[in-house]
């Protein structure tokens, strides 16, 4: 089922490095609405639980380290062909790969400092975004 919604967090890095405003305007101005939206900072335990799926990977660690550093700003978009386009919009994992104009390509620092997430899936999304958001915190 396409749903035409993805889910993303503004990382810490960028965040802390004032990007957090030039980012949103690049997602609003490329067509996608705010469904859901909230700046929060993720415990340890939290950090964990969402990237599980990464458990066994050797960044793990350093990847739950970094995403607790600082606040966040965590939303859920909507756009017809949402979690696809998203994922052309923030450019590879890698800034180094990202294509020109992307956010990560402007604004990451690093493979690991990459400014954003951006959902893989139409399922990971909505599990994305009700790992974050109530029903009543959705319009
Ligand atoms: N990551 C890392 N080192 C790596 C690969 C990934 O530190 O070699 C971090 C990075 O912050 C990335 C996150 O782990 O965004 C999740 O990795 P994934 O492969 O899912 O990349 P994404 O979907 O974010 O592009
Ligand atoms: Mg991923």
């Amino acid at each position: 089922m396409s749903t035409n919604r993805t889910f993303t967090m503004i990382k810490p890095d960028a965040t802390a490095n004032g990007h957090a405003g030039a980012i949103l305007d690049q997602i609003l101005k490329s067509g996608f609405k705010v469904v859901a939206l909230k700046y929060t900072k993720l415990s340890v335990e939290q950090a964990q639980a969402f990237y599980a799926v990464h458990a066994a990977r050797p960044f793990y660690g350093e990847l739950v380290d970094f995403m607790t550093e600082g606040p966040i700003y965590a939303a859920i978009l909507e756009k017809d062909n949402a979690v696809a386009d998203f994922r052309t919009l923030i450019g590879a994992t890698n800034p180094a790969d990202a294509a020109e104009g992307t956010i990560r390509q402007k604004f990451a620092e690093n493979i690991g400092r990459n400014a954003i997430h951006g959902s893989d899936s139409d399922e990971n999304a909505a599990i994305e975004g009700n790992f974050f958001f109530s029903g009543l915190e959705r319009f």
